[in-house]
């Protein structure tokens, strides 16, 4: 086994330097579990984030509404029973501030905090081919010398917050969802603008709707929605899910998207429409993502079907809306349900029912600036506000690595490179940058159609081992071949295009960002498929990456 060579060491001008085995650059959901798994491998392992704390996605997500959309009781770490038991939930679908506080519990509980530097920047990180060596470098200037460079740096973390002209000017208080802030933000009685109706928009607007003064929801693409069904949790619930640990061990790892539900409702073509109703009655009623992800499977290749189910889904919304108007303004009709993130809600529709809501159309009118005053659209009108919230979205899969000036072997920029294509290796390596590691990262099942701790598990669980497997045999180095690197891509983008998903704009594709390379972010081929594939990698001795 190659001896652990790293140290911390005291430079001259006293600053000190950090010689590592590996960092993490991360202290999220991935970025705990993977330090623990490192340092428990012997490993002098260091994780740094942005963050004045941990959670990552639910230490910035802490805007008004921020909550689960998958159960509580599988968002879960998966490898120590006690860990999973040690925790109870109140209820199905817990908001931001119990989730932080359940980070920050399994923070606490791993022992993980002294191995954390908070409010720590990565700026860039720079391979040394000769040393075979990571050199990072903070904002702050601290410079740091690592053998392995491991990014759980999250699939949604880089907020789209400058988005207009103008920004600065506004005279209120404008706010980017991923960036709220801490501090309480009084709303009660203001005017306030939202853009954007995503899983987040959604959340935010129909938690704020009743107390603000007047909101007005600038919507650009509708959405399909699904009512969530939250019930609260006493002793009896948590006991009984609690009950089911090693059965989630099993199961969510095998599952299509990570969750306990899989596509186990026979075929669409072997029922009767009478039982596909059924079916989808039933499912709906569960009050989660089942429908999306766990109905039937052919909703997400058959045109036929997928419009099928969209129906079903827009008469469930017409039932509520009522309003002719608000029906034309809320109900998509141009794509198929599934083919982006379908939101969970409760009471967002019923939102736009109050007096005081109201939405401004932004498809043939688009935003054009940010004024002192408000929202100017393109044909002059403008909106005028005391807050504006920007549930813009992200810079997804590709945006957390692309702000970090990553050069690898030759100093190649993967900045510049993901500009023209973006490409890995299963999501867990990149040709050209040896000994980097990346999880959530394009490519790989994520947030998009996956349950997160579940694909977060097993993908820092394959980088643990991967880098047991190096130290075992005294290598120093792995890489992506490029032959791997494109036999990937090739089966990736044949199993996005058999589907509907790469026909819809949304982040999954890339296409909120001018000119992003248009390329499905997320493997859709199954989190189970996918993790026997990366099982299988590992078992013959990764064929497809050189070692030395
Ligand atoms: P998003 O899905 O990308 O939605 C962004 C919204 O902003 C869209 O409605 C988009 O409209 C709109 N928008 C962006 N630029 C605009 C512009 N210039 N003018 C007008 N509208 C504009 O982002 P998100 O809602 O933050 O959600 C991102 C992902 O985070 C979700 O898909 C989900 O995976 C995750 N999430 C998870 C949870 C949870 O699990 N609890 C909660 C929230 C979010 P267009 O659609 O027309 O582009």
């Amino acid at each position: 086994m190659a001896e652990v060579t790293s140290k911390k060491v005291e430079e001259s001008n006293g600053e000190s330097l950090f010689v590592l085995d590996a960092a993490v650059i991360g202290a999220g959901v991935a970025g705990l579990y993977q330090l623990y798994q490192l340092r428990e491998q012997g490993l002098n392992v260091r994780a740094f984030d942005t963050a004045g704390g941990v959670g990552g996605t639910w230490y910035w997500n802490r805007y008004p509404g921020a909550k689960f959309d998958s159960a509580s009781y599988i968002y879960q770490y998966l490898f120590s029973e006690e860990l999973y038991k040690g925790w109870s939930w109140t209820e199905k679908f817990p908001g931001q501030p119990e989730i932080e506080r359940w980070m920050n519990y399994v923070a606490d509980t791993l022992d993980l905090r002294g191995d954390i530097q908070f409010d720590t920047t990565i700026e860039s990180a720079h391979y040394d081919e000769d040393r075979g060596r990571w050199t990072l470098t903070t904002v702050a200037g601290q410079v740091i010398d690592t053998q392995f460079l491991v990014g759980c740096c999250g699939m949604l973390s880089a907020p789209m917050s400058d988005l207009f002209e103008g920004q600065s000017s506004f005279k209120g208080q404008i706010f980017h969802t991923a960036r709220w802030p801490r501090e309480t933000v009084e709303l009660k009685g203001k005017r306030v603008g939202v853009i954007g109706n995503g899983a987040t928009g959604i959340q935010v607007i129909q938690t704020i709707a009743p107390e603000v003064g007047e909101l007005k929801v600038f919507i650009r693409t509708p959405q399909y929605v699904n009512a969530m069904n939250n019930p609260q949790y006493g002793p009896a619930e948590v006991e009984e899910y609690k009950s089911k640990f090693e059965y989630f061990q099993e199961r969510l790892p095998n599952t299509f998207a990570g969750f306990e539900f899989n596509f186990d409702n026979g075929a669409w073509a072997d029922q009767t429409p009478e039982q596909r109703q059924a079916v989808l009655e039933r499912i709906w009623n569960n009050g989660s993502l089942e429908l999306w992800i766990a109905s039937f499977s052919e909703m997400f290749f058959d045109e036929d079907v997928n419009e099928q189910v969209s129906e079903f889904v827009r008469n469930k919304m017409r039932e509520r809306l009522k309003d002719k108007e608000l029906c034309d303004l809320l109900i998509p009709t141009d794509y198929g349900f599934g083919t982006h993130r379908v939101p969970l809600e409760s009471g967002y529709l019923e939102a736009y029912h109050l007096p005081h809501v109201s939405i401004v159309s932004v498809k043939d009118n688009p935003v054009k600036r940010i004024t002192p005053e408000g929202i100017q659209l393109t044909d002059g009108t403008t909106h005028q506000f005391d807050v504006i919230i920007l549930a813009t979205g992200f810079d997804a899969g590709s945006g957390a690595l692309t702000r970090i000036d990553i050069r690898g072997r030759d100093g190649r920029s993967l900045k510049e490179q993901w500009q023209q294509d973006i490409t890995t290796t299963m999501g867990l390596q990149i040709c050209g940058y040896p000994n980097l590691f990346t999880t959530g990262a394009p490519l790989a099942p994520s947030a998009a159609l996956c349950n997160m701790t579940t694909c977060l598990q097993q993908q820092t669980e394959w980088i643990t081992e991967c880098i047991q497997h190096l130290r075992t045999n005294d290598l120093q180095v792995i890489e992506a071949t490029r032959e791997a690197e494109d036999a990937w891509v090739k089966h990736h983008d044949e199993t996005a295009d058999a589907t509907l998903v790469t026909k819809t704009n949304s982040w999954y594709m890339g296409s909120n960002i001018e000119g992003k390379p248009r390329r499905l972010l997320s493997y859709i081929g199954g989190v189970g498929a996918y993790r026997q594939k990366c099982t299988e990698v590992a078992d013959q001795g990764y064929p497809g990456f050189e070692m030395h």
